[in-house]
């Protein structure tokens, strides 16, 4: 097996040339980038074995069938999940958030209630409990943080006899770091309510075991690890699961229909309404045998190096300021960070210049930006593609942008 610093090398995409410039990706936080490995697999099933998967006794609809259950399979031996019907196939990260929230939240909170997440959650996981919350008359409330981008003292003694649902991302997209996840969800168990754990920014970066976290549900996204767009999961406890109503309405969701009422399919197909995205489940297949066959632990230690290697040197830029920790060993590939008195798109539009993808605006994290005084920034996040080569461009651009901005120092 090749090392992991030429894993670049699998992605056709990383020879792109912009303006003359090599494509140097550092948004792998919004989507990552695909390996050829991948695509090959999509070909194949496409040209192969596309039918629908569950609905026909042909060739082409069984072997799509397979395609799509082998990719389950795949999925509940990735997290370590219990059993197959506790993996659900859905769009992504949202949606999976979606599902719990209409159909466990708003079933399972009242008034008097409290919801708790952090203030670093991204909309996905915030919007849908103000829903949830104004649904029910239950109270939304939030843990805070220091500048440090740590839970503040004594915030997860928020967690009381009234708090029914602990909702927070594993890993943060702006901060790229960890919140003490196993605290929270002891806490949390201690007095009855569940854990809603967001895997969108942890799951392609580290080894997930969805039984030792304990937690209650756990969502994310193939499009962030090497999968296409569209395909993302619900992991959810069983007997959970099994007590909530259905989510979506339609075909392969049910059990039996007559003209006036319907029973509903076993787990997980209660929740997969319509003809799915087998295409996105068999990219995921193949993601997921990619990333392993360098081990999660691997990538996990690689990016880890990349952070110790480039953070330091930029907190030595003047007038940049790295949002939450700048210790290397707490942010997992994604730095988020503020020039001063240059907005974050003229930075990311001058990286950009140069065939830098860096993201750019609040990160769908809007209260977060508004707790720290940052309505904006810019954020650089990598993955097992990336090279020290491509964060010595970034700093060197890095160190350019307030000059090409017209200050003097
Ligand atoms: N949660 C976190 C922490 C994220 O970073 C993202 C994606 N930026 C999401 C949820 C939503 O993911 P998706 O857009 O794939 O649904």
């Amino acid at each position: 097996m090749k090392p992991i610093t030429e894993a670049y090398k699998d992605f056709p995409i990383l020879n792109k040339t912009h303006n003359g410039n090599r494509v140097i990706y550092l948004d792998s936080g919004a989507t990552a980038q695909i390996p050829q490995v991948v695509v090959d697999r999509l070909v194949e099933h496409m040209t192969q074995h596309n039918g629908n998967p569950h609905r026909g006794s042909h060739v082409l609809a069984v072997e799509a069938s397979e395609a799509y259950e082998n990719a389950r399979d795949r999925v509940v031996e990735f997290i370590n999940a219990r059993e197959r019907e506790e993996v659900i196939f859905t769009r992504n990260s949202t949606e999976s958030m979606n599902l719990v929230a209409h159909c466990y939240g708003v079933n399972n909170v009242q008034e008097g209630d409290k919801i708790l997440i952090t203030v670093a959650e991204h909309h996905a996981n915030l919007v849908t409990w103000q829903y949830v919350a104004n649904k029910t008359g239950a109270t939304l409330e939030y843990m805070y943080l220091d500048e440090t981008g740590h839970l503040k003292d004594g915030e997860i003694n928020k967690i009381d006899e009234h708090t029914k649902i602990v909702a927070f991302a594993h890993v943060s997209n702006v901060l790229g770091m960890e919140f003490p996840v196993k605290e929270l969800i002891e806490k949390a168990h201690s007095v009855g309510a569940i854990v809603v754990l967001d895997g969108a920014q942890s799951t392609p970066h580290m080894k997930i075991d969805v039984q030792a976290l304990d937690c209650d549900f756990f969502v994310f996204s193939g499009h962030k690890m090497c999968a296409s767009q569209g395909i993302g999961v619900l992991y959810g406890k069983r007997a959970l699961l099994e007590a909530m109503p259905p989510f979506l309405l339609g075909g392969d969701m049910i059990e039996y229909v007559k003209e006036q009422t319907t029973t509903f399919n076993e787990l997980p197909y209660k929740f997969e309404a319509g003809t799915p995205n087998a295409d996105g489940a068999v990219t995921l297949h193949a993601a997921i045998d990619y990333l392993e066959s360098f081990g999660m632990e691997q990538i996990e230690s690689y990016e880890e190096k990349l952070v110790a290697y480039i953070l330091p040197k930029m907190l030595e830029i003047p007038h940049v300021r790295v949002l939450g920790s700048t210790n290397p060993k707490e942010k997992h590939g994604v730095i988020a960070f503020t020039v001063e008195d240059v907005h974050p798109h003229d930075v990311a539009t001058i990286m950009d210049s140069k065939g830098i993808c860096i993201r750019s605006g609040h990160h769908c994290a809007q209260p977060l930006g508004a707790f720290y005084n940052v309505a904006a920034s810019s954020r650089l996040s990598m993955y097992l593609y990336t090279r020290k080569e491509d964060l010595d461009a970034f700093l060197d651009v890095l160190k350019t942008v307030r000059s090409v901005m017209g200050y003097k120092d």
